[in-house]
């Protein structure tokens, strides 16, 4: 191992994979990906079914955050999974490939960010994606990124989109295409019945090139200033400190929730969330963690008259030869991650675009799977896409090894409580159609017994969790922006040699699962860093919603 290299990346997660593949790929430049966690060569990794085991247990793969009490939740503290090792958060994700609305990224633009505009970021979306089945105006077909097409027979996921077109909702035949909008099947990261994680894709293909080094068990500590220039890293390997030098730049890429836990931890914050701990503000940059944006999710489940869904699966021995047709052959159902089909709705007729996404889960889901319930049955997940509330990121204390504070503050204002009980009436008409009559017994839950808006509204107190997309924590800004912690170039206002390249950057949460969005920042921002013209914009059409607004 060398002491300097021309770039230091911090975290092998979704970003930095793609920033440690990009940076390599002519040769010019040596590289160094710092992981705190270790290598993805879990068999629950690689197969998809194994997503449901990695998301609810603290350990080699997740580092297990839990929030603060949250105020609108009757003082719960929430279970946060993020993804730790090579791959991060996308080596234990969902796996559902989405990019959200294109207004969201047209709404970035006119927040002032020039070059992240619908148009801007399409041919970065699709540079680094392979769609099965081949490429069009909204997808790329020769990217490292493979995107498949739901697959699974099963028939509550088709009977579900169906039951939305009775109900009166819209379907779309491709959520990341001309129209997200209504209810469809989902596209998923996953090829020939493997996950398809930032790292398969973007980091394996690398590892063979000189120029490349990667540290496993490297947990940043804090970064070295200069002055106002960030000149290297300080890790812990095993407890010992270790430091080396960048001589282009350092590349923050821990995530949402450690991003700016290792800016704190470095100096560089809000003095009034440094002082306290007792570290020295070296930078204050008063946007550090605030921010703080998560889609919230309630659980509307019903259960089945049929042994189809994940309880006949998984009862008895079926888990134990699920595993092994899979580790023999990589046949059966641990080639499917569950959730094939959703949706994206507006809950007001006057929205521009959806602010509401649905997944069809089969299995009646609780406490993000801990809380095995022995039926068969499925579940509408409903999250609702663009809170108003904002929370915070904040250091526990000034020890690297501690986690971070997490506030998300869910649910503070009407606007969020109104769409998410909204949502939760979507749900169940959806699931009253006929089109689900014979997979659709007694509702588990919420249950009949709520109605009201103030039992609706209660239940969501007690039951909603997160949908693991936290952003917004070093967002981007433009000059003059007090809070901004990044630029459009995604530099760290007033310092050298820094920028964070990861979800923290979001200004505004986009509509849909965010590992996607990540990528395709990543993406973008190689091409920056490495002095490259941008891609062309490309104005691919889409709908605007005004039909069913006229409707
Ligand atoms: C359980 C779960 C399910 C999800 N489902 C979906 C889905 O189906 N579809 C979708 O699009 N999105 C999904 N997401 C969200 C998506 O995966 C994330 O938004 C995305 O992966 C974030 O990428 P990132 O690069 O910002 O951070 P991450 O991918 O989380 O990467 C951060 C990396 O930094 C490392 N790190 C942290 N601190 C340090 C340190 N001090 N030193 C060194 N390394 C460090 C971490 O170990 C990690 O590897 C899900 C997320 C989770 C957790």
């Amino acid at each position: 191992m060398a002491d300097r290299y021309d770039y230091i990346i911090i975290g092998a997660g979704s970003a930095g994979c793609v920033l440690a593949n990009r940076l390599t790929e002519d040769g010019t430049k040596t590289v160094l990906l710092l992981e705190a966690g270790g290598k993805d060569n879990s068999i629950l990794v690689k197969m998809p079914a194994g997503v449901g085991s990695l998301i609810k247990d603290k350990g080699a793969y997740n580092w297990g955050f839990w929030t603060e009490a949250e105020p609108q939740l009757e003082n719960r503290k929430l279970w946060w999974p993020r993804g730790k090792g090579w791959g991060g958060s996308s080596s234990i994700n969902g796996m559902v490939y989405i990019r959200g609305h294109a207004r969201d990224y047209d709404q970035w633009r006119q927040m002032g960010l020039t070059g992240w505009g619908y148009a801007d970021v399409l041919p970065y979306f699709k540079r680094s994606e392979s769609l099965e089945g081949g490429g069009d105006a909204w997808h790329g077909d020769k990217g490292p990124l493979h995107v498949s097409k739901a697959s699974t027979p099963n028939p509550i996921y088709s009977k579900t989109i169906e039951a939305g077109a009775e109900a009166g909702y819209m379907t779309t035949k491709d959520f990341n295409g001309f129209q997200q909008e209504g209810w469809g099947p989902y596209q998923l990261t996953i090829k020939d019945g493997e996950r398809w994680s930032a790292s398969k894709a973007y980091l394996y293909p690398a590892l063979k090139r000189p120029n490349l080094t990667c540290v496993t068990g490297a947990r940043t500590s804090r970064l070295i200033l200069d002055g106002k220039r960030v000149s290297g890293v300080e890790y812990l390997v095993d407890g010992q400190k270790v430091t080396v030098n960048a001589t282009a730049e350092v590349l923050l890429c821990a995530g949402a929730v450690q991003s700016p836990q290792i800016l704190q931890l470095s100096g560089i914050g809000d003095p009034e969330d440094l002082t306290p701990h007792g570290i020295k503000v070296l930078h204050p940059l008063p946007g550090v963690g605030k921010n703080l944006q998560d889609h919230l999710d309630v659980c509307v489940s019903w259960e089945c008259p049929l042994p189809i869904t994940a309880y006949s699966r998984t009862k008895g021995l079926k888990t134990l030869i699920t595993g092994l047709s899979y580790l023999l052959f990589k046949k059966g159902t641990g080639r499917q991650q569950m959730l094939e089909s959703g949706a994206f709705l507006r809950s007001r007729p006057d929205l521009d675009r959806p602010d509401l996404q649905f997944h069809t889960v089969l299995a009646i889901m609780q406490n993000h799977g801990k809380t095995v319930i022995q039926k068969d049955g499925f579940t509408l997940h409903v999250c609702q896409l663009r809170p108003e509330s904002r929370g915070k990121v904040g250091l526990r204390s000034a020890d690297p090894n501690d986690d971070p504070t997490i506030f998300a503050n869910y649910l503070a204002t009407d606007e969020d409580r109104r769409a998410v009980r909204e949502g939760v009436r979507m749900a169940r008409k959806v699931a009253a159609q006929a089109a689900l009559d014979p997979y659709r017994g007694e509702e588990f839950s919420p249950g009949k017994a709520v109605q009201t808006d103030d039992e609706i509204d209660a239940w969501i107190r007690k039951n909603a969790e997160t949908i693991y997309h936290p952003v917004g924590t070093c967002r981007m800004g433009v000059a003059g922006d007090a809070l901004a912690v990044v630029d459009e170039e995604l530099k760290v206002v007033g310092l050298q040699g820094l920028r964070v390249v990861d979800a923290s950057v979001m200004p505004t949460l986009i509509g849909g699962n965010t590992n996607a969005p990540t990528m395709m920042i990543a993406e973008k921002i190689s091409d920056v860093i490495r002095g490259k013209a941008a891609l062309p914009p490309q104005d691919a059409p889409v709908y605007d919603g005004e039909a069913v607004q006229a409707a």
